[in-house]
Formats: C-alpha cells, structure tokens, sequence
C-alpha cells in the first residue's frame, strides 16, 4: 500500500498585533567586548540581531548608556511612548540600559494611565560578548507587549525570562543575567507569557511641563552624620529620601538635619538601604524620632524609586506634596 504523506496544517502567520520599539541604548545597545563598551545600535539593528520579522514601526529617542540618565531622558521618554500609543500600538517596548531601568519604569509607571503594554527591556552583555542576552530579553519582551493578557499590568520589565511590576523592580547583580528582583507578574516560557499574579495599580501622577526640582538621596551608615543632608539642602534640594538604617533608623545628628531641612520646608522620605523589607517606627531614638522630626516613611519601596516618586509629585505640587504621595507611600 502507498504510504500517504502526512497533512501538513496550513502555515498561520504568528498573529502579531502592532508593536512599537522606543530604543534609548544602554548595553542591549552596546559593542566592544572585552574593551571599553559603547551604545552604538539603534532600534532596528536590535530587531534585525533578534531575528525580528514582524512589521514594528521604531524610535530611537538617543543611544546612551542609562548611568547619565535624568529628568530630561524621561520626559522624551514619555513623550516617545504616548507618541507611539497616539499612533495605534497595541503595546510598547523600551530599551533600556540596566542601570538605571528600574527608575524610568518606575516613572513611565507613574505617568502613564493607559492599560496597553509598555515593557522594558535591556541587557547585561553586549551583542559582541559571548552568552550576549539582548536579543532573547529583546523577543521575550516583544511577547509581553504584543499579548492582550498582559493589558492593564502597568508599567513592566522583562528580563531573564521574568517580568517585574515596575513598583518595587531594582537591579540586583551587576553581572548576572538574571539581573533584576522584584514582583514577578509573568513568565515568558518557550514565547508563552504565563501570569503569576496580578499588580496593583495606583493612580497616575500628573504630567507637568516644568522640570522636578532637586531632589537627593542621602545614606545612612556606621558613623554618618548629618553633613551630607544639609549640604543636600544648601545645593537647592526640595525633597531628600533618606536611605535609612535598617527598618528606617539614623544617628542623632541625621535626625537633626532631617528636623532643620523639614522645618526649611524640604519634603523628606525615609526609605531604607536594605534590599528588602518595609520601614517602621519602631525605635524610640531611630525612626520614632525620625518621624517626629518630620520624615515620612515610605513603607516598601527602594530610595531610588523613592526619590523618582518625590520629584514627579514635587513637579506637580511644589508647595505640598503630600496628598500625591499618600496614594503611593503604602
Ligand atoms: N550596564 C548598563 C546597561 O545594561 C549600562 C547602562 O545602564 O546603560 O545597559
């Protein structure tokens, strides 16, 4: 009997709704292994290294290392998602340098009210460099944002096969692949997008066209004083987040000058430098006072996020920021 071929099933085009690229460089961006690293590539050099086919429309909003980023980045960085939102994307990804990633999700997460993806991504080897990542962080997280599941999530990073609430997300390593910690709200298997759990979303910050004004993060440590602090204020700082000791305690004259620059009219946050965990006023000589002084304790949240919350709700409400920062500090 003649062996009949098998039926192969008619070849269905992968069904990709409109994605949008915004590039910014970083190491995803990057060449020169094993010499000084520099972003160079823009966004369809990086689609066209994954093996992207897909039809996605690019912007290259600069091709810099993210270590020289500030408010000016992220405002053209907003301007290019919306933009691109504007157009008719059904979800965003951004590349990203790693280092600080965690401060323009966060700030993108503040802004943004629309429920379609926006993902960030990047690399921590280059696209030279042997095991380089960029291109499987790069498709994972062009999954992510084409996937109707993942509407309404916010703000999110992809990295490593995980993707992080941008709430919380920090950099963890500064070598290893799986960079990043945080809220895990998916993984991406095999170019599946699984969810893990569900982000709480808080109202967005409003966008004003005025820059942030100064806002500095101070360390607490083994025989710290209250020099810095003040020299935060005396440099022009509105907001100070303090990078506490412990569950959120200082030394005394820390207290001091957190009570001098409240009194200045200096909005202060109290966060702490440990990776994990909330801060409390739980010591009478520590966070009490600190509270007392003036502080406001930020609850969970890292001091750099801290400190892109204080400026964003500065910008909006110079004068007191208070009820902006109720919303968000729990
Ligand atoms: N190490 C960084 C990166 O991953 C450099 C940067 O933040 O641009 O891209």
């Amino acid at each position: 009997m003649p062996v009949q071929p098998p039926v192969q099933p008619p070849v269905q085009p992968p069904v990709q709704p409109p994605v949008h690229l915004v590039a910014t460089g970083g190491t995803i961006a990057s060449t020169g292994f094993p010499g000084a690293r520099r972003a160079s590539r823009d966004g369809r050099t990086l689609l066209a290294d994954a093996g992207v086919t897909d039809d996605v429309e690019v912007t290259d909003v600069e091709t810099a290392g993210s270590y020289a980023m500030g408010w000016d980045d992220l405002r053209r960085l907003h301007a290019a998602v919306t933009a691109a939102l504007d157009a008719g994307a059904e979800g965003v990804v951004v590349t990203h340098g790693t280092d600080t990633m965690e401060e323009s999700a966060y700030g993108l997460d503040l802004l943004l009210e629309d429920r379609r993806p926006v993902v960030l991504t990047g690399a921590q080897r280059t696209a030279d460099e042997p095991g380089a990542d960029g291109s499987a962080n790069l498709r994972a997280a062009l999954d992510v944002a084409a996937d109707p599941e993942v509407r309404g999530d916010g703000v999110l990073l992809c990295f490593d096969g995980e993707v992080f609430a941008a709430r919380g997300v920090t950099k963890r390593h500064t070598l290893a692949a799986g960079a990043f910690g945080g809220s895990v709200v998916h993984r991406v298997v095999d170019g599946r997008v699984r969810r893990v759990s569900h982000p709480v979303r808080r109202p967005a910050l409003p966008l004003v066209a005025a820059d942030p004004p100064r806002v500095d993060v101070v360390a607490a440590h083994h025989g710290a004083d209250g020099a810095l602090l003040r020299a935060a204020v005396g440099a022009g700082a509105r907001g100070v987040v303090l990078a506490a000791l412990g569950i959120g305690n200082a030394a005394p004259d820390v207290i001091a000058a957190v009570g001098e620059a409240v009194a200045d009219g200096v909005t202060v946050l109290l966060a702490s430098r440990v990776a994990e965990g909330p801060v409390s006023a739980r010591y009478a000589t520590g966070g009490a006072a600190l509270v007392e002084a003036g502080a406001q304790p930020v609850g969970e949240m890292t001091p750099w996020q801290a400190r892109m919350l204080l400026g964003l709700a500065l910008a909006a409400e110079p004068e007191d920021p208070r009820a902006l920062l109720a919303e968000h500090l729990t």
